[in-house]
């Protein structure tokens, strides 16, 4: 169950952004569960960093982390990495 109840607030730490973002409850839960720091970049430079690195990667099929459907990644289902749909990161980031 989620432990984290509200938003955090970070700033992207990438210096050309430096912008505000939030972590959403269920985001920060996840990295909680997995011992994982939460992310220093917001999520349209985590994004850039996905699109450049995809070229030189393989894709796996898997599921989207929030709505479960079937999507394809650079990270397999295994990763600790939350991974969503297109439809739901823009949801997300919003
Ligand atoms: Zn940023
Ligand atoms: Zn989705």
């Amino acid at each position: 169950m989620s432990t984290v109840q509200n938003p955090i607030k970070l700033i992207c730490t990438n210096a050309e952004c430096g912008k505000e973002f939030i972590v959403i409850p269920q985001e920060a839960t996840f990295y909680e569960q997995k011992k994982l720091p939460l992310p220093d970049h917001c999520p349209s430079c985590r994004h850039k960093q996905r699109m450049a690195l995809r070229s030189e990667r393989q894709l796996y099929k898997r599921t989207c982390d929030k709505c479960k459907n079937n999507m394809v990644s650079v990270y397999p289902q295994e990763a600790p990495y939350l991974v969503y749909c297109t439809n739901c990161f823009w949801e997300n980031i919003e």
